[in-house]
């Protein structure tokens, strides 16, 4: 069932979504050698919760922590923990913040102290991918012109997405109908309507798309151990197009940013 959100959902929504900006903000600030994934975490847990709102990963399908800390070749569901970081790893942070049971979900790949150029590059051409995807976010347009623009966006500057993992429709749960796929044909899928909100998150491989789980049956990392980043933000459809929920700044939006 996908539920088109009122006036008055939409304003938990946005807030939400301010408090997993603001938690990515701080998360972003603490990302250092040296500092643990367990501490980002605490991090960005204080943030939710002195917001007043609850970390929605944690006890999601059973997930131990508020956020999702994947370094490198983790592409997504890094479980904190003591490992610290290093100076050149890529950093893939996933938070999702529940107000008034209402969720917000972004993810966002930081760089920790100096890193490659390859690496630059990956998480730019991630970065815009997602954008690109977002430019397609109106009413009238299919869920899956979403997906084409990223896959198409990915695949022109020699990466891979993994196949396994999407986007999706987000509200009063975090994850809802439609699924949203990073990659294939334009024009299928449900119509995107006015007040529907939705997470859009390209995972980007400097490798092959596949993957595998690691003992922990959280950990997904690239079966080739190449780098991977990852950008997510929930958005509302508007009537001319979208809306960021998940973000503190509306002034500092823009896709090069
Ligand atoms: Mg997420
Ligand atoms: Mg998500």
């Amino acid at each position: 069932m996908i539920t088109s959100k009122s006036s008055h959902e939409l304003a938990y929504m946005r807030k939400a979504g301010e408090i997993v900006a603001l938690a990515h903000q701080a998360v972003s600030k603490a990302i250092a050698p040296g500092v643990t994934t367990e501490y980002l975490d605490s991090v960005c847990e204080r943030v939710i919760r002195d917001a007043g709102a609850v970390p929605s990963f944690k006890g999601l399908y059973g997930f131990p922590a508020a956020s999702c800390i994947s370094i490198n070749s983790t592409l997504v569901h890094g479980i904190p923990g003591k490992t610290k970081l290093r100076d050149g790893d890529i950093v893939s942070v996933d938070i999702g913040a529940c107000y008034h049971g209402y969720h917000g979900d972004s993810a966002w790949t930081y760089a920790c102290g100096n890193i490659s150029e390859e690496a630059h590059r990956l998480m730019e051409v991630a970065r815009q991918s997602l954008f690109e995807g977002l430019y397609q976010a109106r009413a009238g347009n299919h869920v899956t012109d979403i997906s084409h623009a990223i896959g198409e966006y990915v695949y022109a500057h020699g990466y891979s997405i993994p196949r396994d993992y999407a986007g999706h429709g987000i509200g009063s749960s975090v994850h809802e109908d439609p699924t949203i796929p990073n990659f294939g044909p334009a024009g299928h899928g449900i119509l995107l309507k006015e007040g529907m909100t939705i997470a859009v998150e390209p995972m980007v491989h400097m490798g092959k798309p596949q993957t595998r789980v690691l003992h922990d049956n959280w950990t997904v990392v690239t079966k080739d151990n190449s780098l991977s980043a990852h950008y997510e933000h929930t958005i509302v459809i508007t009537k001319d197009g979208y809306e960021i929920l998940t973000t503190a700044n509306k002034e500092e939006l823009s896709d090069n940013g």
